[in-house]
């Protein structure tokens, strides 16, 4: 009856990557390397991920008419992404610009796009695939109401699982959906907003309970996570890895969560393959570039 094990509403964007010996301050120009174009996007991330783990995926996105977006059409087919959903038009693709010196500190100017174009219209034009989906997985690189439409119409038996990423408050309606919301330690602080909540994780994890999510989970890099339902928190240990880049393990994360929680893991199982996922990403350079297959996850 499913067609889909995961669909991803969300974000695609081009990376393009400068690396420079000190960042450009007011005023200033510096030179830098050759320009590295990736294909990226939370959304268009998580598609990637859940799909090369096997997951059967669709993304509902937009694009641009443009190079960059056929970057990021090639990205997800080439990965076996089903790309009925994702939208071309004529508001360019998504870009982030970044700036990287040799220490590895960035910065990074982002251009939505065509992102902030992904109206609630869509998500209703799209109701269909809804329909035949495990699991939906958002994220916020495209609008709230966007997100807040998908909740909307969402089929009582279809989960829904957010990362709330760039953060925000959220509405209780969103919060209400989200099982489970994930969330790293900077996320969960913004979530959390004036709730006191201590210095502890596993305090985080309570508290954003109550706010309303069926269940959260906190993720911890290099300590692993913490997942929280009515059952109760328990910790989920990481997996012991040389991390050489850490970018877009959070999505790797959060896609492998989505896709066992459909084929009926419980949150702790779930999260525990996540995070072999999520480890195995961080041992190689790049974001989609670094998504393993399930054969490469065994093997580790
Ligand atoms: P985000 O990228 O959103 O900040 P995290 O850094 O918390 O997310 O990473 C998500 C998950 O990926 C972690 O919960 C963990 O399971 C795994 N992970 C991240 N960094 C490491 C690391 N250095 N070693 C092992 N696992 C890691």
């Amino acid at each position: 009856m499913y067609e889909y094990d995961l669909l991803v509403v969300g974000s695609a964007n081009a990376d393009l990557v400068i690396g420079v010996e000190r960042r450009p301050g007011a005023g200033e120009t510096v030179l830098g390397s050759d320009l590295a174009v990736h294909p990226g996007g939370k959304g268009a991330n998580q598609a990637v991920a859940a799909a090369r783990l096997g997951a059967r995926t669709a993304l509902l996105a937009r694009v641009g008419e443009d190079d960059h977006g056929r970057l990021l059409l090639d990205s997800q087919r080439s990965a076996g992404v089903d790309t009925v959903g994702v939208l071309v038009g004529d508001v360019p693709t998504g870009v982030a610009l970044i700036t990287v010196d040799p220490s590895g500190d960035n910065s990074i100017v982002v251009s939505p796009g065509a992102n902030g174009r992904l109206a609630p219209g869509d998500v209703r034009a799209a109701e269909s695939l809804l329909h035949v989906s495990r699991v939906v997985s958002a994220q916020l690189e495209i609008p709230l109401e966007t997100v807040q439409e998908v909740v909307r119409i969402l089929p009582p038996e279809t989960r829904f699982v957010l990362n709330p990423s760039p953060p925000r408050p959220l509405p209780r309606e969103v919060l209400a959906a989200c099982d489970p919301l994930i969330v790293n330690e900077h996320e969960a602080k913004v979530i959390l907003g004036d709730a006191k909540a201590g210095d502890r994780p596993e305090d985080w994890a309570r508290v954003l309970l109550a706010k309303g999510p069926r269940s959260v989970v906190v993720t911890l890099g290099a300590e692993g996570a913490l997942v929280a339902s009515a059952a109760g928190v328990q910790r989920v240990e990481s997996v012991r890895v040389d991390a050489v880049d850490t970018t877009g393990a959070g999505d790797a994360f959060t896609a492998a969560l989505a896709w066992r929680l459909g084929t009926g893991a419980s949150l702790a199982e779930a999260a525990a393959y996540a995070a072999r996922v999520g480890a195995a990403a961080v041992t190689r350079p790049g974001a989609q570039a670094s998504y393993p297959t399930a054969a490469e996850v065994g093997a580790l």
